[in-house]
């Protein structure tokens, strides 16, 4: 259970989003993750309570008590070093709704609009049988 909670899943691109492959120079700019973007949406934003939101990014709660605490660090730092704020995406899909499957055994996430709870199938990455269904809805 412990691998699959690796990739966070977000609702929707920030307005500011940095869409780019390459990271940003951090020298000039506080890089959030959309991670921590979107752990402060859910939380300050949306006013989610920590159950609802970690439960709704796929992660646990002490790792989204991570995620959070590692973005206010972030906010904190940009403000009191006059830093520019950029949110960097990295290899983050959204999707506003995603159903699909995912591989327990190497992390790969694919979309299949036909895809169910009863079929079984393969790891369209690493062959394995360990793959479950997966269904995301935005808030
Ligand atoms: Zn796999």
């Amino acid at each position: 259970m412990g691998r699959r909670t690796r990739r966070r899943w977000v609702g929707q691109p920030p307005d500011n989003f940095y869409f780019s492959r390459e990271n940003p120079s951090t020298d000039a700019n506080i890089i959030l993750t959309v991670a921590e973007f979107e752990a402060l949406r859910l939380k300050h934003y949306m006013n989610l309570n920590q159950e609802q939101a970690s439960e709704w990014m796929g992660i646990s709660q002490p790792t989204f008590s991570r995620v959070i605490e590692r973005a206010h660090q972030k906010l904190t730092r940009a403000l009191i070093e006059g830093k520019t704020i950029k949110v960097f995406g990295g290899e983050v899909d959204y999707k506003i709704t995603f159903i699909g499957y995912g591989c327990a055994d190497c992390d790969s996430e694919w979309e299949d609009r036909s895809a169910s709870r009863d079929k079984k199938v393969k790891c369209i990455n690493c062959d394995s049988d360990n793959v479950y269904y997966l269904i995301r809805e935005p808030i």
